[in-house]
């Protein structure tokens, strides 16, 4: 099993849509303006902007990033604590307890997707209900990043479980694929020819950010037809 996301750029529109939809589900912070124009501004999803030409023949091009869930990842390897480790899925991962904040990992993560968390978990009255119970709460001073939804896949496996039967394909969506109104996100195991995002991964328009780094990440892209 190997856990991988297809993101198709036709499809795409930049809505930012898993963008809102993975700091909802994820209890990312929201950063006020003052401390993001200090970089600090903490999203698991970004939304990156591409300019190509020049004008008036200028194209600006919109597209997701979340982390590439790398199958040979940097960050895991300068970690000195172990506090970042790809599992045997493929799902490459944060046990925040661990993480004594060095950012290493930050450095060495080519595609820039890891963010520090500056802030104690603190809410306005009444929003700390309406939090992601699911999802852990990290402290001041710790590296967090995408974890393409681990959380609601290890609910789907108890459930899968406890009816006695395999895992399915529609059992388990990332927050940003299930919110996509443009159906541009597809989440499954690369690994299982039945699932979507298999044949897609292999289509002649996928491709993978900074493939010749030999990180192999598990986020394909298809790129839009000219
Ligand atoms: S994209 Fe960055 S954080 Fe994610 S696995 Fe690859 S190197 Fe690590
Ligand atoms: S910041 Fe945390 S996860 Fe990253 S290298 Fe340091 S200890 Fe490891």
């Amino acid at each position: 099993m190997k856990w991988g996301m297809v993101i198709d750029l036709q499809k795409c529109t930049g809505c930012g849509e898993c963008v809102a939809a993975c700091k909802l589900e994820n209890n990312v912070a929201i950063v006020e303006p003052k401390e993001s124009e200090m970089g600090r501004t903490m999203l698991w999803m970004d939304m990156l902007t591409m300019y190509e030409g020049e004008y008036p023949r200028l194209r600006v091009r919109q597209f997701p990033r979340p982390c590439m869930h790398c199958d040979h990842p940097p960050c895991t390897k300068v970690c000195p604590v172990r506090a970042t480790y790809k599992n045997e899925e493929g799902i490459v991962a944060q046990i925040y307890p661990q993480c004594i904040g060095c950012r290493y990992c930050m450095a060495a993560c080519p595609y820039t997707v890891k963010s520090f968390n500056w802030y104690k978990p603190e809410w306005a009255p009444g929003i700390r209900e309406t939090t992601n119970p699911d999802v852990s709460v990290r402290p001041a001073g710790v590296v967090e990043k995408c974890t393409f939804c681990v959380h609601r896949l290890q609910k789907a496996k108890e459930q899968a479980k406890s009816e006695g039967r395999t895992l399915r394909e529609d059992d388990f969506q990332t927050a940003c694929a299930e919110s996509c109104p443009a159906g541009a996100i597809v989440f499954g195991d690369l690994d299982n020819t039945g699932h979507r995002v298999s044949s897609l991964s292999h289509s002649p328009r996928a491709t993978r950010l900074l493939e010749d780094l030999g990180t192999e990440p598990k986020v394909i892209y298809l790129k839009e037809v000219d």
